[in-house]
């Protein structure tokens, strides 16, 4: 350590009047600290110029996610880990969900926030290009109140910023208008983890009749700040995806960045990558592109089966035969989104005893097979939940590399929850390990009859959409 503390001083005010009270009494004399994993690194290596530090971690009005029905706001003081954690930002801005997990290490995502990315203001910041990308806005907040600006911009050169002294990042604002656009993320390093980009890509199209109708691309680590790529996008919109389309694209981006030397890799090197990353997007859009295809081909099988038919197919994405019934009555559904938008409406109508069904057509967490089954059950129920025994297998593949105590712990409060409740316990555990279902659990534990009731059903509406995605594919 190469700083003493007696150099410095640090307070912790613990609202936000008060610190940017204390911000706008001293412009420039207080350097704020959230996580502080930018800020003890320069501290460490006795870099930290600012000797008097004011901690805004944890404040309560930095580290909230609203969801409103046009955007999602999260709180400038919300760690990686908030962020990978939270459902509406993974389902709708997986860009954002990819730059977290691969920011740092576990501990690092702990304590690491995303207006202190920002701020920060790293060319090689992970989660900056999804920002771009996305549309977000940033509200800053200081005495004088708040004020919204779009993040573009928001860096106007190397490590400089929009942000006057006093104020603080408050939220970053993602406009809910990018769902049915494919997203395309990569970080080029040594390693995902505990690695540093030596290029960073985030990336969102759509065609539409065989042409591109959106692209929007952004990289990090080419250029002073993270950039948008709005001459490529440019030169790609309304063209087919082919080695021509390639060519132009990989030409366009070379000229629209400003790659450097520095020790983690060539400016050469980073052209070369950048290029091929853009190529490497276009050629994802294009094949999924011809995925969807393939999925309107199994809805079209649906939509043409005779009612039994297709009740039958669709049931073990549910559970409940009222939901199928539901389901099979709506046919014909076009395309995806309108199956998804169908099964949350059926889901949403049902009788709670209809609820109920769903629920024990699953296994326990951390069984294979639902409480319900038994072999006096007919064929056509048998192979649904053959069907559905194989999904639960594959949503809860982390919970076998569990430790055994975690495995008991699970195994007993489970039994907590049904002598409570009197059904199993619900919850969606794709990507989740069995830690994180625990205390998940065990949180649970605490509510009350209806409130519990509610937030398993949301969780079967969660299950029984990545189970349609599922079976589309099939
Ligand atoms: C081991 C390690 C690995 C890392 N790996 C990565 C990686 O892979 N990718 C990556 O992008 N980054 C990485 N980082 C960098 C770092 O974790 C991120 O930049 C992090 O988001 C910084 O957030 P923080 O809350 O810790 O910021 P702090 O260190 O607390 O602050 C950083 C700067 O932001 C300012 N600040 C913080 N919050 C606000 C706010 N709300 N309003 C105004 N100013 C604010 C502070 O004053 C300071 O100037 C790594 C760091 C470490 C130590």
């Amino acid at each position: 350590m190469r700083s003493n503390p007696l150099d410095y001083e640090m307070v912790a005010p613990g609202s936000l009047h008060a610190i940017v009270s204390l911000l706008a009494k001293d412009p420039g004399m207080w350097l704020p600290i959230a996580g502080g994993t930018d800020v003890m690194v320069q501290y460490a290596a006795g870099k930290l110029v600012a000797r008097k530090l004011v901690s805004i971690w944890n404040l309560p009005e930095l580290r909230r996610i609203e969801v409103t029905p046009d955007e999602v706001r999260i709180g400038a003081g919300c760690t990686y880990t908030d962020l990978r954690k939270h459902e509406a930002i993974g389902r709708e801005f997986p860009l954002l969900s990819s730059a977290a997990r691969w920011t740092g290490g576990i501990a690092n995502q702990n304590r690491g926030t995303i207006g202190g990315n920002i701020v920060n203001a790293s060319p090689a910041a992970d989660s900056l290009p999804s920002l771009l990308v996305y549309d977000a806005d940033l509200v800053l907040v200081s005495v004088r109140g708040e004020r919204r600006l779009p993040y573009a911009g928001f860096h106007t050169d190397y490590k400089k910023t929009l942000m006057a002294p006093d104020e603080l990042i408050q939220a970053v604002c993602l406009p809910r208008r990018f769902l049915g656009y494919l997203s395309y993320a990569r970080k080029v390093g040594a390693r995902h983890a505990q690695a540093i980009s030596k290029v960073c890509i985030a990336a969102l199209g759509r065609l539409a009749n065989g042409v591109i109708a959106d692209a929007r691309i952004a990289l990090g680590s080419v250029a002073p700040v993270p950039v948008r790529l709005t001459e490529t996008e440019q030169a790609v919109r309304g063209k087919a995806i082919d080695s021509d389309l390639w060519l132009l694209a990989k030409k366009t981006v070379a000229a629209e960045i400003r790659p450097i030397d520095d020790i983690r890799s060539t400016a050469k090197y980073r052209g070369v990558v950048a290029g091929n990353l853009v190529a490497e997007f276009l050629n994802r859009l294009s094949a999924a592109s011809a995925e969807r295809d393939g999925l309107k081909d199994t809805l079209a099988r649906w939509n043409d089966l005779p009612i039994d038919d297709a009740i039958k197919m669709i049931l073990p994405c549910c559970g409940s035969k009222a939901w199928a019934q539901g389901m099979a009555a709506r046919r014909p559904l076009a395309d995806e989104a309108a199956l998804l938008a169908a099964s949350n409406e059926t889901w949403h109508n049902l009788a709670r005893s209809e609820w109920m069904e769903a629920f024990h057509s699953h296994p326990r967490i951390g069984e294979s097979r639902p409480a319900n089954s038994s072999s006096t059950q007919s064929l056509p129920v048998l192979s649904s939940i053959d069907q559905s025994v194989e999904w639960s297998a594959q949503e809860q593949r982390n919970i076998g590399d569990a430790e055994a105590v975690v495995k008991t712990a699970l195994a007993d409060a489970n039994r907590e929850y049904e002598q409570r409740f009197n059904r199993i316990f619900i919850v969606c555990a794709t990507g989740k390990s069995a830690s994180e279902i625990l205390e998940t659990l065990r949180r649970r534990l605490k509510n009350d009859a209806e409130t519990e009731l509610h937030e398993a059903a949301e969780q079967q509406r969660h299950i029984t959409q990545i189970r349609l995605r599922k079976w589309l594919q099939e």
